[in-house]
C-alpha cells in the first residue's frame, strides 16, 4: 500500500471519463489499497481513481466519524439506479480542488448498484452524507467537479486561485 499524489484542478486529467473495469483482480484490490491510503492520509473522506491519475471507475470512501474505528466503502463500477426527488444541500470540498468549499445541491438519497472489494454485486440505499458523497464521487468518473455547478464566476476565481498556488512553487 501506498500513498499517490492527488492531482488538483485545473489538471485536465480530472476531466477524462473514467471506464469501467472487468472485474475486480489483484490490480484492481492494489489500486483500492492504495487510494484508501492516498485519502486517509489526506484527511479525505471520499476519492475516484481519477484523482490519482487512473482513469477507472472505482471509488473508496470512509464517511465514519470515530477516527479509531475506520469503515472503508469500495465501489467498483456504480450505477445510480434512482435518485430521491427530494434535494439536501451540503457544504462540499474535494481534494482536488483544495481549500475551497461551497454548498452544493444534490438528492438527498440514491441507490446504488457496485461491486464490492471482493467483486460481489452489491445494492446500496444511501442517505443524507452518504448519499451526497457517493454522488460527489460519481461526478469525478464522467469527469464532473462540485466546481461546475457553480456560477461561471465563482468557479473562474477558484480556478484561479487555484493556478496561483502550485504545490512546487518554492522561493529561494
Ligand atoms: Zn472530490
Amino acid at each position: 500500500m501506498s500513498v499517490k499524489t492527488i492531482l488538483t484542478e485545473p489538471n485536465k486529467i480530472l476531466r477524462q471519463i473514467s471506464k469501467s473495469v472487468k472485474g475486480v483482480g489483484i490490480e484492481e484490490k492494489k489500486l483500492m489499497d492504495d487510494m484508501l491510503d492516498t485519502m486517509y492520509a489526506a484527511n479525505g473522506i471520499g476519492l475516484a481513481a481519477i484523482q490519482i491519475g487512473i482513469p477507472k471507475r472505482i471509488i473508496v470512501m470512509d464517511i465514519s466519524k470515530d477516527e479509531n474505528k475506520k469503515e472503508p466503502m469500495y465501489f467498483v463500477n456504480p450505477v445510480i439506479k434512482k435518485k430521491n426527488p427530494e434535494k439536501a444541500t451540503y457544504e462540499e470540498g474535494c481534494l482536488s480542488v483544495p481549500g475551497q468549499f461551497a454548498e452544493i445541491e444534490r438528492p438527498n438519497a440514491c441507490d446504488v448498484e457496485y461491486l464490492d472489494y471482493k467483486g460481489k454485486k452489491k445494492l446500496l440505499k444511501a442517505d443524507s452524507l452518504l448519499a451526497t458523497c457517493i454522488q460527489h464521487e460519481m461526478d469525478h468518473l464522467e469527469g464532473i467537479l462540485f466546481i461546475d455547478y457553480l456560477s461561471k464566476l465563482k468557479k473562474s476565481m477558484i480556478i484561479k486561485k487555484l493556478s496561483k498556488n502550485k504545490l512546487n512553487r518554492i522561493v529561494v
